[in-house]
């Protein structure tokens, strides 16, 4: 459990295997250190640990980096029961092909939801008439006899999310982007996902029915990303589409047959049924609802399962149209009711022979996420804020409520993306399904707390009451609009900063008037310029004296715009309170701007 090693010392690279977390002293043994370095290298990162304190995985990751052993790779023990890249399973001989997992990413408005509807021909309101009125998640196409798995990730969150859990389920991710806009910030995040989950990426060069669609431009922006075409000796399929039109849609779903087939995608189906979670809601009437990824074995109604904490026996199963399903073989996404509470999206689940099984699984799962909570100490969050954030650092307080669990660890998961640099820390007071409530913004009241309600309504008397109590709730349908208020937040909450540009610089030769208000002083300009209205610095040496604004420039004694470098001249300046002026010291001309402090700026 929690806190075994298991070595291997074969390769010259060093594993250690842990399950959630170890103690500083099994750590300190398992990389062959005096405990005392350890606990050294723990203070220098600012934390006061003793020998017996647990280190969360990421915290005892962080500790092997600053230690400098990069021989030495910390691995998660196949405990969790959340399904990661390296859990994927190692595939028998009488493993079968399985159809490509597509996710479709891009920058908003550049044509994922017409594509998948377009590719699907099916239009939003058949997906209701199939009966399941809530976040559909996955659905299956069929070309020539072979099928194509679709995750929709709408404005990626899903995909950040499961990219977050670990679970590196998606083969193929088909980045859209328009070839009237070209690659835009979401582009560039959707290739970063791709390329950190591991996929294989195709990019779709959609709208090229519009005037303005600039294919070769488009790719050659790709390319700067690190996209190179095939066409110019790359590896990276680019087809160009409309998927208004349908033009080259064919040729696209082609393409992802091709990739699938180069990738020999492959699953046992002679095991019990495995895979992912990855949508889940209750809904009255039928409990919970969950939307599953089968990944290997084959789940048939009347199975018992487990995903994380939640168990039960599969009580009915429909394919993504609606359309009951008796079984389910890998890569099919498919709509199960049964679960006796909800599990969470990105649990693992996995088929028990009985009921008996499957109701240990649950509770073992949870007890091991309770323990490995309960066992860290020290968490990678603790180390990070006393690593990176300055003492200063400002909290940004959020409560997120969402329509469904996906939702929410979704917005969350995002949230938790955005990169301050360290300048504002994330805090995540409280998040959960459903309309906004009265104990959420009793829970805000006093903190400036803000409430992100993710497609999910206000009632009117909590609207009162949050106006009342001076809490902000804010309601979002689209998820880049959320995390574009809580970047604003952020960087208001960072307030202001100054910006000084030095200008010019003179040297002082002759001081004719000093008083409380007033200087008048002669000199030579050492480099740049000086005009009225800049502000100057009066300098000895390293030493600052004062600062002056000047109010009027002469040269030759007559009144001028600017004296530059190499010209000799007099000024008069505005002070506040007497400086001592010197001939031999220098005035620092200089502008100073105050502006909003940006995040990662
Ligand atoms: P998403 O935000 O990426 O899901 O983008 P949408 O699919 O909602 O598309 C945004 C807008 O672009 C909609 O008005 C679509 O009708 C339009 N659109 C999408 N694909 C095409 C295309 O190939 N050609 C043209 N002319 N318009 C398109």
């Amino acid at each position: 459990m929690a806190g075994k090693t298991d070595e291997n010392t074969d390769a010259a690279e060093k594993v250690i295997r842990i399950a959630g977390s170890i103690t500083v002293d099994e750590l300190a043994q398992a990389l062959g250190l005096a405990v005392t370095t350890l606990i050294g290298e723990l203070f220098k990162n600012g934390i006061v640990a003793t020998i017996n304190q647990r280190l969360d995985f990421e915290t005892a990751e962080i500790m092997i980096q600053e230690l400098g052993m990069t021989n030495v790779r910390l691995e998660r023990k196949n405990t969790a029961s959340k399904l990661t890249n390296e859990t994927r399973r190692e595939l028998s001989k009488d493993a079968v092909p399985r159809p490509p997992v597509v996710a479709v990413m891009g920058h908003v408005d550049h044509g994922k939801t017409t594509l998948l509807d377009n590719l699907l021909k099916k239009k939003t309101v058949e997906k209701e008439a199939g009966g399941i009125t809530q976040h559909i998640s996955a659905y299956q196409l069929e070309h020539e006899g072979r099928k194509i798995t679709f995750l929709d990730t709408p404005g990626h969150e899903a995909f950040a999310a499961i990219r977050q859990h670990g679970a590196m389920l998606t083969d193929i991710v088909v980045i859209v982007v328009a070839a009237d806009d070209g690659v835009k910030p979401q582009t560039i995040e959707a290739i970063k996902f791709a390329q950190g989950a591991n996929a294989k990426i195709i990019v779709a060069i959609n709208k090229i029915d519009r005037e303005g669609a600039d294919i070769e431009r488009t790719k050659a922006g790709l390319a700067e990303h690190g996209l190179m075409p095939e066409e110019w000796g790359g590896d990276v399929m680019m087809i160009p589409i409309s998927a208004k039109t349908g033009e080259g849609l064919e040729k696209l779903i082609e393409s992802i047959l091709l990739v699938a087939d180069v990738e020999e995608l492959k699953a046992d189906v002679k095991i019990p049924a495995e895979g992912l979670v990855i949508e889940s809601h209750m809904e009255t009437g039928k409990g919970s609802v969950v939307n599953l990824l089968v990944t290997g074995g084959e789940l048939k109604t009347g199975d018992f399962v487990a995903a994380g904490g939640a168990y039960g026996k599969i009580r009915t199963m429909v394919d993504f149209r609606g359309k009951p399903k008796g079984k389910a073989l890998p890569s099919t996404p498919v709509t199960v009711t049964g679960f006796k509470e909800l599990p969470d999206f990105g649990d693992k689940f996995l088929e028990y022979a009985d009921e008996k099984s499957a109701r240990k699984a649950a509770l073992l799962n949870a007890q091991g996420a309770a323990n490995e909570m309960a066992s860290a100490n020290v968490t990678s969050t603790d180390l990070l804020r006393m690593m990176n954030v300055a003492d200063n650092a400002k909290v940004f307080n959020v409560i997120v409520k969402g329509d469904v669990l996906g939702s929410v660890t979704s917005v969350v998961d995002s949230l938790k993306l955005i990169d301050t640099g360290g300048a504002v820390t994330l805090n995540i007071v409280a998040t959960g399904v459903g309309d906004v409530t009265e104990n959420d913004v009793y829970m805000a009241v006093g903190d400036n707390t803000v409430i992100y309600g993710f497609n999910v309504n206000v009632p009117v008397n909590i609207a009162k009451q949050a106006a009342r109590d001076g809490v902000e709730v804010r309601t979002f349908k689209v998820i880049y609009e959320l995390l574009d208020d809580a970047k604003n937040s952020m960087e208001e909450l960072l307030g202001d900063e100054v910006i000084e540009e030095k200008v010019g610089e003179m040297e002082v030769m002759g001081v004719f008037r000093v008083t409380k208000s007033e200087l008048i002083a002669g000199g030579k300009m050492k480099s740049g310029k000086v005009v009225p209205k800049i502000l100057a610095r009066v300098m000895r040496k390293k030493e600052i004296l004062g600062e002056a604004e000047v109010e009027s420039v002469q040269k030759e004694k007559i009144e001028t715009k600017e004296l530059i470098e190499g010209e000799v001249g007099g000024l008069a300046l505005k002070t506040e309170k007497k400086i001592g002026l010197e001939v031999g010291d220098r005035l620092e001309f200089f502008t100073r701007e105050v502006r909003k402090k940006k995040l990662g700026a």
